[in-house]
């Protein structure tokens, strides 16, 4: 009897451990991309930012913005609209490197924060997530009427003085505004 008890004890806890891991992806995933969410991004990365600026350690910020977007809401529906939000999800999450973090920052925004980067690097490291997106996104959508997806990008880097992740992020959206305002497609 002692080691059936023991024995479902234990089956009990496994169950556990699984349902806590699946609570955990719920509460810091976004659902639609699998990317952090807000609260993940702002909990990992606070930690992050700090501990690098304590040490005057490197860190970045890309925000990144898809172009029109509105557009293949409007022109496609909301279904091709998603697509595109997961594609260039992919996209990005696959230009990134262990460590980094990976939000998704509003509708069709994202943040990502990169230890260890400097400025020149994440400024690389955004155009190659541009120029992917721009030449290969598509092939991702299953709807063979979306042609083109473009997204533009804003990096900032601790060096220019930020003192709190939330400052860090604003100098990105800036940067984002910029690249916005000179025509789209591009990193500034
Ligand atoms: P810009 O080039 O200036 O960034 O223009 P834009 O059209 O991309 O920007 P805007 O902010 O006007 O449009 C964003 C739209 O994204 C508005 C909103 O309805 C849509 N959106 C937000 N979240 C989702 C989502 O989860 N799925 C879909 N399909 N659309 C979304
Ligand atoms: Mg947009
Ligand atoms: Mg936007």
């Amino acid at each position: 009897q002692l080691r059936r008890a023991m024995l479902d004890l234990e089956r009990s806890r496994e169950k556990i451990v699984a349902q806590n891991e699946e609570l955990t992806v719920l509460a810091t995933r976004d659902p639609l991309t699998g990317c952090a969410n807000r609260r993940a991004f702002f909990d990992v990365g606070g930690r992050l930012f700090g501990d690098r600026l304590r040490s005057n350690g490197d860190v970045c910020c890309i925000m990144a913005d898809i172009d029109h977007f509105k557009k293949f809401n409007d022109v496609y529906g909301h279904a091709v609209g998603d697509q595109v939000i997961q594609v260039v999800a992919r996209t990005l999450q696959r230009n990134t490197r262990t460590g980094d973090v990976l939000c998704r920052y509003g509708g069709e925004e994202f943040c990502i924060l990169l230890p260890d980067a400097d400025a020149e690097q994440a400024r690389e490291i955004a155009e190659r997530m541009r120029a992917a997106i721009e030449s290969s996104a598509v092939e991702g959508v299953r709807s063979t009427r979306v042609d083109r997806i473009t997204s533009s990008f804003g990096v900032a880097s601790v060096d220019y003085g930020a003192m709190r992740l939330e400052e860090l992020i604003e100098q990105a959206d800036n940067a984002l505004y910029q690249s916005k305002e000179n025509g789209r497609n591009q990193v500034t």
